[in-house]
């Protein structure tokens, strides 16, 4: 190939982070920015008109192209993105995702009815289950994902994401959130602007909860607070104060966790938000 072409092909493959493309194509339809890693969130850009499919699933493209996935906490090593121009045949782009290793945390001492919780509770536990998966089909047209994301509150990690927990013995879900270990009455940001999703005030496992839509697929979540601030249908500017933290349904004490979703794949938000520089 000619030195013209190795460079073009070059600044292809940096822009699509280190994609493994097929043959050796040097202009690629699309960028990228984000790591092909589990967790991670990956915002994209094309010619507006152009449509776009992550694993098969179609993207929502903005006006300006703006597209969005997430990579889940187990996505399998190879991922695909197809890039279709108007007209045109569509193009496959193939990648390898970055396996993570996760924490195994053993939590003991938990009142029991908690690890398990008691028949009385199942249809309570089932019914908020259901509004949280309603909650993160929204594929709305917003656009807040493009905001750098900012921490709800500051203080130290107490939690990360992805690591299994092991339960008065028991293996539990894997744990999806960071937790940041504040006071009780904390102030919570939001991470980005959006808006307001879900906002209940009592849910069995995550007590008070909040969720924030921030756009095309990208949820964030805010577990075991102690008060609401806003309600469902509110619209909330990056930075705005939400709710104050708590410790409330299965929280072994207070804190903040933060969970992040792309639809139904799991987000890393503490890789999203980067280093806790400063108070927020
Ligand atoms: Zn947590």
């Amino acid at each position: 190939m000619s030195v013209l072409r190795a460079l073009l092909l070059m600044a292809a493959l940096t822009f699509a982070g280190g994609a493994a493309a097929d043959g050796d194509d040097a202009k690629l339809p699309f960028t990228l920015q984000g790591d092909w890693r589990q967790g991670a969130l990956l915002i994209g850009h094309t010619v507006p008109g152009n449509q776009v499919w992550f694993n098969g699933r179609a993207l929502s493209v903005s006006p300006d192209g703006d597209f969005v996935f997430g990579l889940d906490r187990d996505e399998p090593a190879q991922a695909e993105l197809k890039v279709q121009l108007p007209g045109a045949a569509p193009q496959v782009y193939r990648y390898a995702v970055e396996k993570r290793q996760y924490e195994i945390q053993n939590i003991n001492g938990l009142p029991p009815k908690m690890v398990n919780p008691p028949p009385a509770v199942q249809q309570r536990i089932a019914n908020d289950q259901r509004l949280a998966r309603e909650a993160r089909q929204h594929d709305s047209p917003r656009r807040d994902f493009l905001q750098r994301f900012i921490w709800p509150c500051a203080g130290p990690i107490s939690g990360v994401y992805g690591s299994q927990r092991i339960l008065n013995g028991e293996p539990k879900q894997p744990h999806y959130g960071v937790d940041v270990a504040v006071p009780v009455g904390t102030p919570v940001r939001a991470p980005a602007g959006g808006v307001i999703s879900l906002a209940e005030k009592d849910m069995y496992f995550t007590g008070g909860t909040l969720m924030i839509d921030h756009g095309q697929g990208v949820a964030s979540a805010f577990l075991h607070l102690s008060k609401l601030l806003v309600k469902v249908g509110d619209v909330v500017q990056q930075g705005q104060v939400i709710a104050l933290s708590g410790k409330t349904g299965r929280a072994t004490g207070p804190h903040l966790d933060w969970r992040m979703n792309w639809f139904e794949s799991r987000i890393d938000a503490q890789q999203l938000a980067g280093a806790m520089t400063a108070k927020p």
